[in-house]
């Protein structure tokens, strides 16, 4: 027994001692294979990191830009890169302005999926130069370049973003120019469609899309009839106080009718009908007469301010427009909305010709739509409100649009009767607009 005891422990000790030396070899070979694979490691590291620095320094100068052209802005830049592509965009942001972020982010959608030319790898760069009008007027150019991988430049773009800050909305070149502005276009360009434009702290420039070259530089200076523009530094013939008016909601699920009131303002009944739509938080429309606007100016801006619709009806209501020479339809039109634009700020989108009575020419010539009536209740031919009050009951409908005078106690007195009428009918009284 003790024999075996001790053979059994010397076998141990020769199978330990064994055990250990094999593990002795062992570990010798994993600290060799250690440092080899480290080694390896570091090689490739090493290699990979030259390349990535060589490519970074063949990029590099697609990661700066232009610090003097910003205005206040500040500059955010988007890299990106891919096997096929390199991308570097540099853009505005303003943060305490969400509505104009999001304009920046939709702007920048159209470089998320570029299209591949061809197997060769491309870079694609973009830098911008901002003008800041008065923290009001934001106008963007961006420049945007795309080259090869050797730095040849293949392709080239310019387009511009305006955004009102007032309005907190992108801006249209008919946000910037009014009234005939294509007689001041024409001039320079043989179409107007498509056209970009931005503004500079003495003018804006004008260029056909995609075609820089063909820009040309207009100075606020000169052209104030031409100009939209509602800020008091840009010499504009806007009023200095320009009236925000107030935004009447409406249920867009009811029925809807627009009452219309033409040839006014008058000194006394256009208020009292305005205060009538008021009690139901409705609204109207009011085609006024230009020399009316010159009369009662403080009639108008109060229209304005509580939220109702202005509307052209000419200057003095002429017998009659067609035929008439492009000088005088232009003086009767926009003769009258340069009157409610230094009134008021606004330009009427909408207008009514005399007795209903246009031509092709004033659909195509004039920025305004042309805007008629379905039910027309004859009030100042019967000046009688009980007959007013039977010719809207016997033909009202869902979508109408009422003609009116504001000029009549008639009148005043038809609607007075008539809103509550209506109103428990299931109407909603809105603007020729919403309407339309
Ligand atoms: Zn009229």
């Amino acid at each position: 027994m003790k024999t075996i005891r001790y053979n059994i422990k010397k076998k141990r000790g020769k199978e330990m001692k064994e055990v250990k030396r094999s593990s002795r070899k062992l570990r010798f070979r994993w600290d060799r294979l250690f440092l080899l694979v480290v080694g390896v490691v570091a090689a490739v590291f090493l290699v990979v990191k030259g390349i990535h620095l060589v490519l970074h320094d063949e990029y590099k100068q697609y990661t700066t830009y232009n610090e003097d052209n910003k205005a206040d802005f500040q500059t955010e830049r988007k890299e990106m890169e891919s096997d096929t592509q390199y991308v570097s965009l540099f853009y505005p942001t303003k943060e305490d302005d969400s509505e104009f972020q999001s304009l920046i982010d939709e702007y920048l959608k159209q470089y998320e999926s570029l299209e591949d030319q061809d197997e060769m790898k491309e870079v694609h760069y973009m830098d911008y130069e901002a003008v800041n009008l008065n923290q009001r007027y934001y106008s963007f150019t961006f420049h945007y370049q795309m080259f090869d991988e050797s730095g040849t430049l293949l392709k080239e773009e310019y387009n511009t973003l305006n955004y009102d800050a007032g309005r907190k909305a992108k801006m249209n070149i008919d946000d910037v120019l009014r009234r005939d502005y294509e007689t001041l276009l024409n001039d320079d360009f043989t179409s107007l469609d498509g056209l970009n434009f931005r503004l500079l702290e003495s003018g804006f420039d004008v260029f056909e899309e995609g075609n820089f070259a063909s820009k040309k530089t207009y100075p606020y200076k000169n052209n104030e009839t031409y100009l939209r523009l509602n800020d008091p530094t840009i010499n504009a013939n806007a009023p200095k106080d320009v009236i925000y008016p107030a935004k009447k909601e409406h249920d867009t699920s009811k029925k809807r009718i627009a009452f219309t009131f033409d040839d006014g303002p008058h000194y006394e009944i256009t208020s009292q009908i305005m205060d009538a739509f008021d009690e139901y938080g409705g609204s109207a429309t009011f085609f006024m007469l230009g020399s009316n606007v010159e009369r009662y100016p403080e009639i108008v801006k109060d229209m304005a301010k509580r939220g109702f619709e202005i509307g052209n009806h000419s200057y003095n209501h002429p017998d009659n427009l067609i035929g008439a020479s492009q000088e005088d339809v232009f003086e009767q039109v926009y003769g009258t909305n340069d009157l409610l634009f230094q009134t008021c700020g606004y330009d009427a989108k909408l207008f009514r010709p005399p007795f209903g009575m246009y031509d092709a020419f004033m659909e195509e010539h004039l920025h305004t739509t042309i805007a008629l009536w379905s039910i027309d209740t004859l009030d100042w031919k019967s000046r009688d409100a009980a007959a007013i009050k039977e010719n809207v009951l016997a033909n009202i409908h869902d979508g109408a649009t009422i003609l009116m005078h504001d000029l009549y106690p008639s009148t005043l007195e038809a609607v007075k009767e008539l809103l509550p009428i209506l109103h428990e009918q299931g109407y909603e009284f809105v603007s020729m607009s919403e309407l339309v």
